[in-house]
Protein backbone atom coordinates (compact mmCIF):
# COMPACT_ATOMS: atom_id res chain seq x y z
CA UNK A 1 0.00 0.00 0.00
CA UNK A 2 1.38 3.50 -0.68
CA UNK A 3 1.25 6.19 1.63
CA UNK A 4 -1.90 8.02 -0.35
CA UNK A 5 -3.06 4.76 0.00
CA UNK A 6 -3.04 3.91 3.47
CA UNK A 7 -4.14 7.79 4.64
CA UNK A 8 -7.20 7.35 2.60
CA UNK A 9 -7.96 3.95 4.10
CA UNK A 10 -7.51 5.06 7.91
CA UNK A 11 -9.82 8.37 7.13
CA UNK A 12 -11.96 6.39 5.31
CA UNK A 13 -12.47 3.82 8.13
CA UNK A 14 -12.78 6.83 10.35
CA UNK A 15 -15.12 8.61 8.59
CA UNK A 16 -17.54 5.12 8.36
CA UNK A 17 -17.90 3.93 11.58
CA UNK A 18 -19.33 6.90 12.90
CA UNK A 19 -22.99 6.73 11.59
CA UNK A 20 -24.69 3.47 10.65
CA UNK A 21 -26.44 4.61 7.55
CA UNK A 22 -23.37 6.53 6.35
CA UNK A 23 -21.28 3.16 7.03
CA UNK A 24 -24.16 1.72 4.93
CA UNK A 25 -23.51 4.39 2.06
CA UNK A 26 -19.50 4.54 2.22
CA UNK A 27 -19.27 0.93 2.42
CA UNK A 28 -21.14 0.68 -0.89
CA UNK A 29 -19.34 4.00 -2.51
CA UNK A 30 -15.89 2.22 -1.65
CA UNK A 31 -16.49 -0.85 -2.80
CA UNK A 32 -17.24 0.37 -6.69
CA UNK A 33 -14.66 -0.66 -9.30
CA UNK A 34 -13.72 2.62 -10.10
CA UNK A 35 -13.13 3.69 -6.73
CA UNK A 36 -11.34 0.48 -5.74
CA UNK A 37 -9.45 1.09 -8.75
CA UNK A 38 -8.68 5.00 -7.89
CA UNK A 39 -7.43 3.99 -4.48
CA UNK A 40 -6.32 0.89 -3.99
CA UNK A 41 -8.06 -1.99 -1.46
CA UNK A 42 -9.04 -0.25 2.34
CA UNK A 43 -9.06 -3.26 4.51
CA UNK A 44 -5.65 -5.69 5.04
CA UNK A 45 -5.71 -8.83 6.37
CA UNK A 46 -5.41 -9.45 10.14
CA UNK A 47 -2.61 -12.20 10.68
CA UNK A 48 -2.32 -12.07 14.19
CA UNK A 49 -6.14 -13.22 15.01
CA UNK A 50 -7.59 -16.57 13.87
CA UNK A 51 -11.42 -17.59 14.71
CA UNK A 52 -11.98 -21.58 14.84
CA UNK A 53 -15.36 -22.99 13.80
CA UNK A 54 -15.09 -25.97 15.47
CA UNK A 55 -18.65 -27.15 15.84
CA UNK A 56 -22.31 -26.09 13.65
CA UNK A 57 -24.31 -27.14 16.05
CA UNK A 58 -26.07 -24.83 18.09
CA UNK A 59 -28.66 -24.82 21.02
CA UNK A 60 -30.01 -21.29 19.53
CA UNK A 61 -30.03 -21.22 16.17
CA UNK A 62 -30.85 -17.74 15.57
CA UNK A 63 -32.20 -15.85 12.65
CA UNK A 64 -29.75 -14.61 10.58
CA UNK A 65 -27.14 -16.69 11.91
CA UNK A 66 -24.11 -16.17 10.05
CA UNK A 67 -23.10 -19.67 9.78
CA UNK A 68 -26.35 -20.76 9.14
CA UNK A 69 -26.26 -23.14 11.99
CA UNK A 70 -30.38 -22.35 11.60
CA UNK A 71 -30.62 -22.19 7.83
CA UNK A 72 -28.19 -24.81 7.57
CA UNK A 73 -28.15 -27.65 10.48
CA UNK A 74 -24.76 -29.31 10.37
CA UNK A 75 -23.21 -32.06 12.28
CA UNK A 76 -19.66 -30.81 10.78
CA UNK A 77 -17.05 -30.34 13.35
CA UNK A 78 -12.87 -29.93 13.52
CA UNK A 79 -11.47 -32.85 15.07
CA UNK A 80 -8.41 -32.76 17.58
CA UNK A 81 -6.83 -34.49 14.76
CA UNK A 82 -7.14 -31.09 12.80
CA UNK A 83 -6.33 -29.25 15.75
CA UNK A 84 -3.01 -31.18 16.21
CA UNK A 85 -2.51 -29.77 12.62
CA UNK A 86 -3.74 -26.44 12.84
CA UNK A 87 -1.09 -25.98 16.13
CA UNK A 88 1.78 -28.12 14.01
CA UNK A 89 1.65 -25.23 10.89
CA UNK A 90 1.89 -22.65 13.64
CA UNK A 91 4.56 -24.04 14.99
CA UNK A 92 6.08 -24.98 11.77
CA UNK A 93 5.46 -21.01 10.31
CA UNK A 94 6.71 -19.49 13.81
CA UNK A 95 3.21 -17.93 14.56
CA UNK A 96 2.40 -16.35 17.92
CA UNK A 97 -1.20 -15.46 17.78
CA UNK A 98 -2.42 -12.71 19.44
CA UNK A 99 -5.60 -14.48 19.20
CA UNK A 100 -6.97 -17.71 19.23
CA UNK A 101 -11.29 -17.50 19.15
CA UNK A 102 -12.67 -20.61 19.08
CA UNK A 103 -16.62 -20.60 17.97
CA UNK A 104 -19.27 -22.60 16.23
CA UNK A 105 -21.86 -23.00 16.52
CA UNK A 106 -21.78 -23.17 19.97
CA UNK A 107 -18.15 -24.46 20.95
CA UNK A 108 -19.49 -25.55 24.37
CA UNK A 109 -21.00 -28.34 22.07
CA UNK A 110 -18.23 -29.83 20.89
CA UNK A 111 -17.76 -33.25 22.48
CA UNK A 112 -13.86 -32.47 22.72
CA UNK A 113 -13.68 -29.19 23.77
CA UNK A 114 -11.72 -29.75 27.07
CA UNK A 115 -9.11 -31.66 25.03
CA UNK A 116 -8.99 -28.93 21.91
CA UNK A 117 -8.44 -26.17 24.75
CA UNK A 118 -5.69 -28.48 26.95
CA UNK A 119 -3.43 -28.56 22.77
CA UNK A 120 -4.08 -24.86 23.02
CA UNK A 121 -2.71 -24.27 25.99
CA UNK A 122 0.24 -26.42 25.37
CA UNK A 123 0.93 -23.80 22.60
CA UNK A 124 0.81 -21.25 24.29
CA UNK A 125 2.71 -22.11 27.40
CA UNK A 126 5.21 -23.68 25.09
CA UNK A 127 5.67 -21.04 22.07
CA UNK A 128 3.61 -18.04 22.89
CA UNK A 129 2.98 -17.08 26.08
CA UNK A 130 0.59 -13.85 25.08
CA UNK A 131 -1.29 -15.91 23.04
CA UNK A 132 -4.91 -14.80 23.83
CA UNK A 133 -7.28 -18.52 23.98
CA UNK A 134 -10.90 -17.30 23.95
CA UNK A 135 -13.90 -18.90 24.28
CA UNK A 136 -17.00 -17.46 22.53
CA UNK A 137 -20.36 -19.02 23.65
CA UNK A 138 -23.76 -17.89 23.69
CA UNK A 139 -23.84 -18.42 27.23
CA UNK A 140 -27.63 -19.93 27.07
CA UNK A 141 -28.92 -22.79 29.19
CA UNK A 142 -27.86 -24.69 32.42
CA UNK A 143 -25.88 -27.36 30.60
CA UNK A 144 -23.36 -24.64 28.68
CA UNK A 145 -23.18 -22.99 31.43
CA UNK A 146 -21.96 -25.97 33.70
CA UNK A 147 -19.57 -26.39 30.58
CA UNK A 148 -18.07 -22.90 30.69
CA UNK A 149 -17.35 -23.49 34.66
CA UNK A 150 -15.40 -25.58 33.73
CA UNK A 151 -13.38 -23.89 31.11
CA UNK A 152 -9.69 -23.28 32.54
CA UNK A 153 -9.37 -19.66 33.80
CA UNK A 154 -6.48 -19.11 31.67
CA UNK A 155 -9.09 -19.54 28.86
CA UNK A 156 -11.22 -15.87 28.37
CA UNK A 157 -14.59 -16.37 28.23
CA UNK A 158 -16.66 -14.13 25.76
CA UNK A 159 -20.35 -14.89 26.78
CA UNK A 160 -22.74 -12.85 24.45
CA UNK A 161 -25.68 -13.84 26.97
CA UNK A 162 -28.22 -14.74 24.32
CA UNK A 163 -31.65 -15.03 25.21
CA UNK A 164 -33.75 -16.37 22.37
CA UNK A 165 -33.57 -17.01 18.37
CA UNK A 166 -33.98 -13.33 17.85
CA UNK A 167 -30.95 -10.97 18.05
CA UNK A 168 -31.28 -7.03 18.37
CA UNK A 169 -28.48 -6.28 15.70
CA UNK A 170 -27.90 -9.08 13.43
CA UNK A 171 -27.59 -7.78 10.35
CA UNK A 172 -29.31 -9.42 6.60
CA UNK A 173 -26.35 -12.11 6.29
CA UNK A 174 -28.53 -14.13 3.57
CA UNK A 175 -28.87 -10.95 1.34
CA UNK A 176 -26.45 -11.77 -1.46
CA UNK A 177 -24.87 -8.16 -3.04
CA UNK A 178 -25.08 -10.10 -6.43
CA UNK A 179 -28.56 -10.37 -6.53
CA UNK A 180 -28.86 -6.38 -6.05
CA UNK A 181 -28.46 -4.51 -9.39
CA UNK A 182 -26.96 -1.48 -7.58
CA UNK A 183 -23.70 -4.13 -6.16
CA UNK A 184 -23.24 -5.04 -10.25
CA UNK A 185 -19.95 -3.07 -10.09
CA UNK A 186 -19.02 -3.60 -6.98
CA UNK A 187 -15.27 -4.95 -6.58
CA UNK A 188 -16.16 -8.06 -3.76
CA UNK A 189 -12.02 -8.95 -3.58
CA UNK A 190 -11.71 -5.97 -1.08
CA UNK A 191 -13.74 -8.16 1.50
CA UNK A 192 -14.84 -5.67 4.40
CA UNK A 193 -13.20 -4.91 7.77
CA UNK A 194 -13.86 -8.39 8.94
CA UNK A 195 -10.59 -9.28 7.47
CA UNK A 196 -8.88 -6.14 9.78
CA UNK A 197 -10.79 -7.05 12.22
CA UNK A 198 -11.56 -10.80 12.64
CA UNK A 199 -8.65 -11.87 11.58
CA UNK A 200 -8.43 -15.78 9.19
CA UNK A 201 -11.10 -18.46 9.76
CA UNK A 202 -10.59 -21.86 10.11
CA UNK A 203 -13.18 -24.90 9.63
CA UNK A 204 -13.28 -28.55 9.21
CA UNK A 205 -12.86 -27.58 5.23
CA UNK A 206 -9.71 -25.31 5.72
CA UNK A 207 -8.81 -21.78 6.48
CA UNK A 208 -10.44 -18.93 4.98
CA UNK A 209 -9.61 -14.56 4.53
CA UNK A 210 -12.49 -14.07 7.03
CA UNK A 211 -14.59 -16.46 9.52
CA UNK A 212 -18.00 -15.70 7.86
CA UNK A 213 -16.21 -17.13 4.08
CA UNK A 214 -16.20 -20.80 5.62
CA UNK A 215 -19.71 -20.47 6.45
CA UNK A 216 -20.64 -19.15 3.28
CA UNK A 217 -18.33 -22.27 1.67
CA UNK A 218 -20.02 -24.97 3.54
CA UNK A 219 -23.54 -24.05 2.48
CA UNK A 220 -22.47 -23.33 -1.29
CA UNK A 221 -20.36 -25.84 -1.49
CA UNK A 222 -17.28 -23.91 -3.34
CA UNK A 223 -14.63 -26.01 -1.86
CA UNK A 224 -12.10 -23.19 -1.75
CA UNK A 225 -10.49 -23.37 1.58
CA UNK A 226 -7.15 -23.93 1.73
CA UNK A 227 -6.09 -27.02 3.28
CA UNK A 228 -2.87 -25.60 4.46
CA UNK A 229 -1.44 -22.72 6.17
CA UNK A 230 -1.99 -19.23 4.14
CA UNK A 231 1.77 -17.73 4.31
CA UNK A 232 1.50 -14.07 4.95
CA UNK A 233 2.12 -12.18 1.43
CA UNK A 234 -1.56 -14.64 0.55
CA UNK A 235 -3.59 -12.05 -0.08
CA UNK A 236 -6.43 -14.77 -0.02
CA UNK A 237 -8.34 -12.44 -2.53
CA UNK A 238 -9.44 -15.41 -4.75
CA UNK A 239 -11.57 -16.57 -1.96
CA UNK A 240 -12.75 -12.95 -0.95
CA UNK A 241 -13.87 -12.75 -4.60
CA UNK A 242 -15.80 -15.75 -4.36
CA UNK A 243 -17.51 -15.61 -1.12
CA UNK A 244 -18.06 -11.48 -0.57
CA UNK A 245 -20.47 -11.75 -3.44
CA UNK A 246 -22.82 -13.63 -1.42
CA UNK A 247 -22.00 -12.20 2.66
CA UNK A 248 -24.54 -9.71 3.35
CA UNK A 249 -22.30 -7.93 5.58
CA UNK A 250 -20.61 -6.72 2.20
CA UNK A 251 -23.48 -4.53 2.27
CA UNK A 252 -22.41 -2.95 5.37
CA UNK A 253 -22.79 -3.36 9.44
CA UNK A 254 -26.31 -1.32 10.67
CA UNK A 255 -29.24 -1.98 9.30
CA UNK A 256 -30.39 -4.82 12.30
CA UNK A 257 -33.08 -6.89 11.29
CA UNK A 258 -35.07 -9.36 13.17
CA UNK A 259 -36.70 -11.28 10.95
CA UNK A 260 -34.98 -13.50 8.20
CA UNK A 261 -34.70 -11.66 4.95
CA UNK A 262 -33.06 -14.41 2.10
CA UNK A 263 -32.32 -13.43 -1.27
CA UNK A 264 -33.01 -15.38 -4.25
CA UNK A 265 -29.30 -16.92 -4.61
CA UNK A 266 -29.23 -17.98 -0.81
CA UNK A 267 -32.74 -19.44 -1.02
CA UNK A 268 -31.33 -21.32 -4.02
CA UNK A 269 -28.35 -22.51 -2.12
CA UNK A 270 -30.54 -23.49 1.17
CA UNK A 271 -32.68 -25.57 -0.96
CA UNK A 272 -30.10 -27.58 -2.97
CA UNK A 273 -28.77 -27.97 0.60
CA UNK A 274 -31.46 -29.51 2.17
CA UNK A 275 -31.85 -31.74 -0.74
CA UNK A 276 -28.09 -32.24 -0.80
CA UNK A 277 -25.49 -31.51 1.61
CA UNK A 278 -22.38 -30.24 -0.53
CA UNK A 279 -19.27 -32.59 -0.03
CA UNK A 280 -16.73 -30.28 0.79
CA UNK A 281 -13.04 -31.51 1.01
CA UNK A 282 -11.58 -31.88 4.72
CA UNK A 283 -8.12 -29.63 6.03
S1 LIG B 1 -25.81 -18.59 18.99
FE1 LIG B 1 -24.35 -17.94 17.41
S2 LIG B 1 -23.85 -19.79 16.28
FE2 LIG B 1 -25.69 -20.21 17.46
S3 LIG B 1 -27.32 -19.80 16.01
FE3 LIG B 1 -26.98 -17.93 17.23
S4 LIG B 1 -25.56 -16.75 15.98
FE4 LIG B 1 -25.49 -18.84 15.19
S1 LIG C 1 -17.16 -12.84 3.31
FE1 LIG C 1 -18.39 -11.27 4.30
S2 LIG C 1 -17.42 -10.88 6.26
FE2 LIG C 1 -15.94 -11.93 4.95
S3 LIG C 1 -14.76 -10.32 3.98
FE3 LIG C 1 -16.41 -10.86 2.60
S4 LIG C 1 -18.04 -9.43 3.10
FE4 LIG C 1 -16.61 -9.40 4.79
Amino acid sequence: MTFFERYFSRLAEKFILKHETLKRVCFFIISQKPVTKLFGPIFTRNTDIIELDLTYACNLKCINCVRSCRQAPSNDRMSVGQIRKFIKETIDNNIKWEKIRLLGGEPTLHPDIFKILDLLLEYKHSHSLNTCIEIVTNGYGKKQKDILLKVPKEVKISDTSKKSEVQEKFFAFNIAPRDLIYYKFADYSIGCRAISVCGMGLTPFGYYPCPLAGGIDRVFGFDIGRKKMPSLDDSMVDQLEISCQYCGRFRGMGGWVKEEIVSPTWADAYNRYRIKKPALSLY
